[in-house]
């Protein structure tokens, strides 16, 4: 499955908050045998959002969105996935009680923006949120197109992803298994170090990836194998990480 992460927010372009949900999303998706194609992130422009959201189904089938769910007049992520879908927002009855009585147990009523976030999609899922007032949103399309619309406060996107996005891709199924081994070499900068593997061109692929990460502590070899179990992304590994020590052992 291939996914595509767009965190949304104007705070994150002008560099005044740093996208952690954009790193955390891709740990998380990659770890579970997803295919990142893209991470990418615009402003709280509903032009920008929708220009986005069509690019994204050029490669991705999924689509993970972060912030502008709120109920602040920037906040616009529920209206442009609605019209995206070509769906109405509709006011959900369960979630409207749960708002009255999360502001009722702080002695207050209900402010009339906060309304909004009862305002779900047609047709698309709840994905409860165990720390926050705002559930995420879930929605597959008769084409095989798939959304998760998650809120922005990093803490809120976790327990909502934890509790009830990564399980549901999970029981999906029909995800790669994904195993990545580091091997920390010593003594040789990143050029040398690939002069001397030499060419891998016989053993890489799209199954099976090799990155040189530098550091001041030295180079990183970064393996990373897909395969259908964990045995056969294991038995890639294996194959690659005995041809990089028979190369470079003595490095590592
Ligand atoms: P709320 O329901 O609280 O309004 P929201 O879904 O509307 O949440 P935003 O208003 O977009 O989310 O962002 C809320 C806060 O979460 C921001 O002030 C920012 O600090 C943080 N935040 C948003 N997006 C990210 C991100 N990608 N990485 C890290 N922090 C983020």
């Amino acid at each position: 499955m291939k996914a595509h992460i767009l965190t949304i927010g104007d705070e994150l372009l002008i560099g005044q908050t740093v996208d952690a949900n954009a790193a955390w999303l891709g740990e998380q998706l990659s770890l579970l045998g997803l295919e990142i194609v893209r991470s990418t992130t615009v402003g709280d422009t509903a032009r920008a959002m929708r220009k986005e959201l069509t690019r994204a189904y050029e490669d991705a089938d999924l689509v993970v969105t972060t912030g502008g769910l709120g109920p602040t007049h920037d906040d616009l992520t529920r209206e442009v996935v609605a019209d995206y879908f070509g769906v109405p927002l509709c006011e959900n009855e369960s979630l409207m009680q749960l708002l009255r009585s999360y502001y009722e147990r702080r002695g207050r009523s209900l402010p009339e923006a906060a309304r909004k976030i009862a305002l779900v999609p047609a047709g698309f899922d709840l994905m409860d949120n165990p720390v926050g007032t705002a559930p995420g949103l879930w929605h597959t399309t008769g084409d095989g197109r798939m959304i998760a619309v998650l809120p922005g406060i990093p803490k809120e996107m976790q327990a909502i992803a934890e509790a009830a996005l990564l399980p549901r891709l999970r029981e999906q199924g029909n995800l790669q298994t994904v195993e990545h081994r580091t091997l920390l070499t010593t003594g040789v900068g990143e050029s040398s170090l690939q002069e001397k593997v030499g060419d891998l061109s016989g053993y890489l692929d799209d199954a099976l990836k090799l990155a040189y990460l530098p550091s001041t502590s030295g180079v990183r070899m970064r393996l990373t194998a897909y395969g259908d179990d964990r045995a056969e992304a294991r038995s890639r590994i294996e194959r690659l990480e005995q041809v990089l020590r028979e190369r470079v052992g003595q490095y590592i």
